[in-house]
């Protein structure tokens, strides 16, 4: 069961909301986290007194641009950039980028605020932020990526640094859009500076393991879930939406791990194959070809293209949401958990909405949010900047064993803090508690800043 939002909270949350009208998501972000906070002031008055609270729900800095490019038919082009530095008491601002349509401030400030917990609960020094942009990626040329990425740069590169803020790949920035960006910083400022982004090509300055770390990462922390619940990935039928990095590397994952993906998508539906899903076949469609996934059942017999249909309709032990915010509503998490359901891995940020998130809770299956779940890529990013600054690069095996042990503890973390705040099993309160006390700290250490 979620907790009601304390007394002493909701008045915060209220200022939250009408200190940045219409900013739905961002609004939804806060109150998952704030409904949780009640007991940590009961056992911290100081963080009251400080008022840590509105300070982490205020950004540290909000940056919004314009970003104007000529397309491949020389017309010109305007969208809008955005940075959002939201919090820097552990390290510089750190959090990905997003390129998609439906890119708006209230977008950035959700996942800028979901940023400073799961960046705080890797234990690595690094602050929140996020970034992004409306641009819309699909369908264009590799010329037009690239100039709206240097229009893009064009402004963001004064604002970022390796110990400023370092930004990362999201929806629509992969290698290559990394690639195009570090570019143009490197043209710009005359230095060959590796920490100011990651996600870099392996031959400059990236790291092995980066590409995979969200998707492994949310696997590991399923595996330590079932663990908990003497369990294990083995055997068990999973459904995996989206098919873009974090998918991909998470179907991957389960596969080595012993389940069978029998289902993934994009925004346009869903593919089934119930001989499992043929990786490969996937990866040459969405990353070489840049194809769309219903690709996938035109080569393969076994598999059906279901278009608009909705993924959560298969029958799976474990549900691992990779595409986007909000895609499993009440109805589908309640159709998920009568369909036999015991455990849902986040590897999507904010995937669940509120009342699906309190069907999961209420059926006491295992439930990791976002925050946690999907905290290996930002984990590898850190380490990646590690590398950097060392001018060192680490091999794969070497990288995957730091990634892992890093979710084996994030796990311990939040499983340890929701028993220690009489929520035992309750990942989302252990995983806001455990993020919300170290970020605390570091601030109340520094003083009113
Ligand atoms: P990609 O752009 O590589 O892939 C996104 C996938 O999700 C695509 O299959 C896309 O389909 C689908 N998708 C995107 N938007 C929608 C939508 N509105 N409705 C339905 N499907 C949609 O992004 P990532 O894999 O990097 O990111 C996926 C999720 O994981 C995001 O929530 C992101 O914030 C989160 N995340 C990513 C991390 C990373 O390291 N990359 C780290 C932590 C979290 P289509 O191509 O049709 O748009």
């Amino acid at each position: 069961m979620s907790p009601a939002m304390d007394e002493k909270i909701d008045p915060i949350y209220q200022s939250v909301i009408a200190r940045n009208p219409g900013e739905k998501e961002f609004h939804q972000a806060v109150h998952e986290v704030l409904e949780t906070l009640g007991p940590v002031l009961v056992k911290h008055p100081e963080f009251a007194h400080y008022k840590l609270i509105e300070r982490i729900c205020e950004p540290e800095r909000q940056i919004i641009f314009r970003v104007p490019w000529v397309d491949t038919h020389g017309k010109v082009q305007i969208n809008r950039g955005f940075r959002v530095e939201f919090n820097s008491a552990l390290g510089p601002y750190k959090g990905g980028l997003r390129f998609h349509p439906s890119v708006y401030l209230g977008i950035v400030k959700f996942l800028g605020f979901e940023q400073i917990f799961k960046n705080a609960l890797t234990g690595l020094p690094i602050g929140g932020g996020k970034g992004g942009s409306d641009f819309d990626p699909k369908g264009k040329t590799d010329g037009d990526i690239m100039r709206f990425c240097q229009s893009f740069m064009m402004e963001l590169y004064r604002h970022i640094g390796e110990h400023t803020d370092v930004p990362a790949g999201d929806i629509g920035v992969g290698g290559r859009e990394i690639g195009f960006m570090f570019g143009t910083y490197k043209r710009i400022t005359n230095r060959w500076e590796a920490g100011v982004l990651t996600g870099k090509g392996l031959n400059w300055g990236g790291s092995l393991v980066r590409t995979e770390a969200t998707g492994y990462g949310a696997a590991f922390f399923v595996d330590e879930m079932l663990k908990v619940r003497k369990d294990s990935f083995d055997g068990k039928t999973c459904v995996v939406s989206g098919s873009g990095n974090v998918a991909i590397y998470t179907i991957e994952k389960i596969h080595q791990l012993g389940g069978k993906v029998v289902a993934c998508s994009d925004s346009g539906g869903y593919i089934y194959d119930k001989n499992g899903i043929d990786l490969e076949l996937v990866q040459q469609i969405k990353e070489i070809e840049r194809r769309r996934i219903s690709a996938y059942a035109e080569e393969r017999k076994s598999a059906k293209y279901v278009d608009g249909g909705n993924i959560w309709e298969i029958p799976c032990q474990v549900a691992m949401p990779s595409a986007t915010q909000n895609e499993i509503n009440g109805k589908d998490a309640a159709m998920l958990v009568k369909n036999g359901c015991i455990a849902i891995g986040e590897g999507a940020n904010m995937p669940t909405t509120p009342e699906g998130v309190k069907v999961f809770q209420d059926a006491g299956i295992a439930y990791g949010p976002g925050k946690a779940a999907n905290a290996g890529g930002v984990a590898t990013s850190a380490l990646e900047m590690q590398q950097n600054a060392i001018r060192d690069s680490w091999d794969f095996e070497y990288t995957e064993n730091r990634l892992r042990i890093i979710m084996q503890n994030i796990h311990r973390d939040c499983y340890e803090t929701a028993e220690e705040y009489g929520s035992p099993g309750n990942y989302v309160v252990g995983a806001n508690i455990a993020g919300f006390i170290k970020v605390s700290r570091a601030m109340l250490a520094m003083g009113v800043v």
